[in-house]
């Protein structure tokens, strides 16, 4: 008999401008630590003005479709990229809930992320439609105030992730590779080699729609 019944999906958001090596290494890392049946990774929605020189909507999808094409638990979904205007997790979990109904969410953030979870809208509500992993990252503490969050929901919950559909917040640490988009970025706009950054095939396409031509400017 399977002794893990209950199904588990994890979500995992990003810009993904462009996918790299960063998110997908740590990502199929997550996938394994959970034991989850597909990790959905979520393209964030983009204002259409943002347009050049990043890539578009569909680029990015594109991209991560390439990359995830042999990855058989990771899965694209594309819900919130497609929307006309920026979505709350909220939202967007009440929409998970609903397509799977038993199963154990688990939603991944970065501490930094965290440490500011009481700004997001109905974070109190997002507790009860899904388990929160937080990726610690090498520049980020821990606040109080999430400290306290954690310690106080997981004594209420009292499970572990997977005994759980939602509610239990986890800490977690994956392998920290220094990549980021905006580097990608700006190596290409450089002339500059992105080999082993990206999956080989995510870079063909690079070169084929000539993406990231241009000098990216600094926190757009
Ligand atoms: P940009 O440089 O454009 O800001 P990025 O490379 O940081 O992009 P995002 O798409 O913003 O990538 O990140 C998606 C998720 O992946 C976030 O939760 C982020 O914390 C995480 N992430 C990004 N890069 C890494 C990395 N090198 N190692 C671990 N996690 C990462």
């Amino acid at each position: 008999m399977n002794i893990k019944e209950q199904q588990r999906i994890g979500l995992f958001g990003g810009t993904f401008d462009p996918v790299h090596i960063g998110h997908l290494r740590p990502a199929i890392e997550l996938a394994d630590a959970y034991s989850l049946d597909e990790l959905r990774l979520l393209p964030n929605h983009r204002p259409v003005h943002r347009g050049k020189p990043r890539a578009t909507t569909a680029q990015r999808i594109a991209m991560l479709e390439i990359a995830t094409s042999e990855i058989p638990r990771l899965v694209v979904d594309a819900r919130e990229a497609m929307r006309d205007k920026a979505s709350y997790t909220y939202d967007t979990l009440l929409e998970f809930r609903g397509e799977f109904p038993g199963a154990s969410l688990v939603f991944f953030m970065g501490l930094d992320a965290f440490s500011a979870f009481d700004t997001w809208h109905r974070w109190q509500d997002i507790l009860e439609l899904a388990n929160l992993v937080v990726i610690d990252r090498p520049e980020s503490q821990l606040s109080d105030w999430a400290a306290a969050l954690m310690d106080t929901q997981n004594r209420q919950v009292g499970a572990r992730i997977g005994d759980a559909e939602a509610g239990v917040i986890e800490r977690c640490s994956v392998t920290q590779l220094a990549i980021s988009a905006t580097d990608i970025r700006e190596r290409i706009a450089n002339r500059q080699s992105i080999d082993f950054l990206v999956p080989e095939r995510v870079n063909q396409y690079i070169v084929q729609h000539r993406l990231y031509d241009h000098v990216p400017e600094r926190g757009s």
